[in-house]
């Protein structure tokens, strides 16, 4: 490897999604030399809901996300292979929808605006871990960095190169964005779809975006080669199988189980997808690689020993949320399967649960305070988290 600069950046940070780009704009807002690497021209299609939790932009420090958003959903319409059963409605929004070539590029945008330098179509080809910084091989050059920020997503390589073996646990996700007919939105007008039934978990989502609609199916992994079929059953059950397709895409989610899975080692980090940070209830992602890139600045900014203080943090910040996810996910898909429609008319009726919900989305509360209330025991809550 030849490094073609002297310049020691103080962060390198592999992948321009949201994690990467909150991160780099909070480093080099904080002053630390920060270069932004990533693999694609920008801005770049993602496989992706486009959803985004209204509990993110708290995690952003209330960023007006206006110039880039396509509306927001205040209301949740459940189905049942495509038959409707009913709809509830918060009173605030819920999660504002975004493209995510023009929501990431926006993050990109801002950190650069802040400071970084931003490479796109770099992409990350190796790394040796020198004597007191990372030497990175790039598709431009070598470049060095003292500390290593790896946001390369849910299938990225770093972890692998840097030897962290982080979250195993996937499942499938495949998304369709079509052309949607004018009735069609006026229907999804700030409503998300939610289709229920598949097995052993998972769910159908449709989400509203201007003149389109994000069309998906969410599963466990080894439904991946039939997933493509039920999302074409679904679209047809929605009455949109002729509907003109702009994009389709499968792409793995991974998450992290326990705090035994490592996500840092040394002074490289991993965040977000690439650290297993999503959810195993509504599969989202997007907040907890927000949270992850602010948790990572803050240990690279103030510590010297950044791999055990960002373990610590999403250990006690993020991990009692997934685990409060993955519990809340066992119950409710065993039930959905095992007996749909009792578990229909329960969810038509107790609104404790709706309520509940909106609050995590809204970032009013979080699924551990939520599911604490509940009167489980602590030998349920295990078997509920445990492995599939
Ligand atoms: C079908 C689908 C639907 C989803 N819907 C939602 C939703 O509605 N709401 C939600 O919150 N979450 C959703 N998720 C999850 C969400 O997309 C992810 O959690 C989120 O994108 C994670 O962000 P990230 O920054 O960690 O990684 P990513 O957004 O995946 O970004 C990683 C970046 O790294 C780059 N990269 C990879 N390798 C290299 C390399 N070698 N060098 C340089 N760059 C590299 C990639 O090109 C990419 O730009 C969905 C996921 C899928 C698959």
């Amino acid at each position: 490897m030849t490094v073609t600069s002297s310049r020691i950046w103080d962060a390198l940070v592999v992948g321009a999604g949201p994690a990467g780009a909150t991160a780099a704009r909070r480093l080099s807002l904080a002053g630390a030399s920060t270069l932004l690497l990533e693999k694609q021209s920008l801005p770049r299609y993602k496989a992706c809901g486009g959803g985004v939790p209204a509990r993110t932009l708290r995690l952003l420090n209330n960023l007006d996300i206006a110039p880039v958003s396509e509306g927001y959903v205040d209301t949740i319409d459940v189905s049942r292979f495509g038959r409707r059963q009913f709809r509830k409605a918060s009173n605030r929004p819920l999660a504002w929808m975004v493209m995510r070539d023009r929501f990431d590029q926006f993050l990109t945008d801002l950190a650069a605006e802040s400071g970084a330098s931003v490479r796109d179509a770099t992409p990350v080809q190796s790394i040796i871990e020198g004597d007191g910084c990372y030497e990175v091989e790039t598709s431009t050059g070598a470049v060095r960095a003292r500390h290593l920020l790896a946001a390369d997503g849910a299938t990225g390589p770093t972890a692998r190169w840097l030897g962290i073996d982080s979250a195993p646990t996937r499942s499938a996700a495949y998304e369709v964005e079509v052309v949607a007919p004018r009735d069609a939105l006026d229907h999804w007008h700030q409503a998300a779809n939610v289709d229920i039934g598949y097995r052993p978990w998972g769910y159908g989502w449709v989400f509203p975006k201007d003149g389109k609609l994000s069309v998906g199916v969410v599963t466990a992994p080894n439904r991946g080669r039939t997933i493509r079929k039920q999302t074409d059953r679904y679209l047809g059950r929605l009455g949109l199988a002729d509907a003109d397709v702009l994009n389709v895409q499968g792409h793995p989610i991974r998450y992290r189980r326990s705090i035994g899975e490592p996500v840092a080692r040394g002074r490289a980090l991993l965040l977000g997808d690439a650290a297993g940070l999503a959810d195993e209830f509504t599969a989202e992602g997007i907040a907890y690689a927000v949270h992850s890139a602010n948790l990572a600045a803050d240990a690279v900014l103030n510590s010297n020993n950044p791999a055990a203080v960002y373990t610590e943090s999403v250990n006690q910040r993020i991990q009692p949320e997934l685990n409060a996810a993955r519990t809340i996910s066992r119950l409710y898909y065993w039930c959905v399967t095992t007996w749909p429609w009792l578990a229909l008319t329960a969810s038509r009726h107790i609104n404790y649960l709706w309520r509940a919900f909106f609050r995590v989305m809204r970032g009013d509360s979080t699924y551990t305070d939520e599911l604490s209330i509940l009167p489980f025991d602590e030998r349920l809550t295990q078997a509920l988290s445990g492995d599939a």
